[in-house]
């Protein structure tokens, strides 16, 4: 009995809702949570099955009608255990704004091995789920609505800029506009990171994979790039066979821009930069390495975290998003990347990618 009384105040103090089913799908226990999730008073609790779905209204995520078949408890009375399972609550008979859950079920066994009932749990997700609309809106409000007055920013101070320049105006009016072009173009690249990087948490980035040639590849980055990177600095070290990989190729753009212009960036200007492709174990490791100031071994482990800068280093201009992003979309390749760093002699960046070659990439 005392025991009894222990798991009665045990599911009713917990925070998520606990209902416990009977063998037919009659509830036979729920916690205050789960009343209030459910939007069950005592009274509802006893009513059969087909009058309580009526009450309430379960959709998939995207606002469709939930499978009854589908839906936890039926499966866990089949037997079968479910995690996870989004939901969208809408209370037919109150002004309740809908809740979303997350609905994780299992089936009861009797002593004799039967489906005895099933118990559920509901952890209210509404807030998490709000915060991610949020999130959405926020990225489609940078993305258009700030981008649209900073394309015209850049677009009239670079005509302005060349104006300047053709008239033979005085060097501190060339100068100031050449600064309003370089900020608004670091503003740019900011806003980039930042929707690329909330694009790429909420799954939003496809991955499209090609089988390309590295070696070409790498050579055509670096004749696009030749009026934003110092390309002249950069040697390309790569096999000439065995370099075919599976990868999505704009992906894989963006993860060798970034190290190729960190490397610049944060090395000397007479120093070289040297892009190298190796076989190792099966897998195609990509490095681009740099004589610079390197990386101090305590910055080391988070080097690739969200919004991480290493403290105090030289010409640091950017958000600390770039290495995050580079190593989400190495990650959404299936690869890896890693670091070396000497602090004063250099830092060698390592992309490893596994291979599919001679097979076509699906
Ligand atoms: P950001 O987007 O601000 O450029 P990154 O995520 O690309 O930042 O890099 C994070 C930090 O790592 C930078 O602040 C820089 O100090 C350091 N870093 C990145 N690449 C190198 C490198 N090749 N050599 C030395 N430091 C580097």
């Amino acid at each position: 009995m005392h025991e009894m009384q222990e798991l009665e105040t045990v599911i009713s103090s917990i925070a998520d809702g606990i209902v416990i089913y009977g063998s037919g799908g009659e509830i036979l226990r729920m916690n205050e949570a789960a009343r209030q999730m459910l939007g069950y008073s005592e009274f509802d609790v006893s009513m059969p099955i087909s009058e309580r779905v009526k009450r309430l209204r379960i959709e998939t995520a995207d606002g469709q009608p939930f499978d009854d078949e589908e839906l936890p408890f039926v499966k866990a009375l089949r037997g079968e255990t479910a995690s996870g399972t989004l939901m969208r609550l809408v209370h037919s008979r109150s002004e309740e704004k809908p809740r979303w859950v997350s609905v994780s079920s299992a089936p009861i066994h009797a002593s004799n091995g039967e489906i005895s009932g099933a118990v559920a749990t509901f952890t209210d997700i509404t807030d998490l789920h709000d915060l991610s609309a949020w999130q959405q809106d926020l990225v489609r409000a940078v993305s258009h609505d700030l981008r649209t007055p900073l394309t015209a920013i850049i677009g009239n101070a670079q005509l302005l800029l060349r104006m300047l320049q053709r008239t033979g105006a005085e060097e501190r009016y060339i100068s100031n506009v050449g600064a309003i072009v370089q900020g608004a173009g670091r503003m740019d690249r900011m806003i980039t990171d930042l929707v690329e990087s909330a694009r790429l948490e909420s799954g939003q980035l496809p991955v499209e994979k090609q089988l390309i040639d590295l070696s070409e590849f790498v050579q055509e980055l670096l004749r696009a790039n030749q009026k934003s990177l110092n390309v002249d600095r950069v040697r390309v070290e790569t096999t000439t066979d065995g370099n075919r990989v599976c990868v999505d190729p704009h992906h894989l753009d963006r993860i060798l821009t970034n190290l190729i212009s960190n490397a610049l960036k944060y090395s000397d200007p007479d120093t070289e930069v040297r892009v190298g492709t190796e076989r190792r174990n099966g897998d195609l490791v990509i490095s681009v390495a740099d004589q610079g100031q390197g990386i101090p071994s305590q910055d080391m482990p988070h080097l690739f975290d969200r919004f991480y800068r290493v403290k105090g280093a030289r010409k640091a201009e950017g958000l600390g998003l770039g290495l995050y992003i580079t190593r989400m979309l190495v990650e959404a390749q299936g690869g890896r990347i890693s670091v070396e760093s000497e602090p004063g002699s250099g830092s060698t960046f390592f992309v490893t990618l596994p291979t599919s070659e001679g097979s076509s990439c699906s």
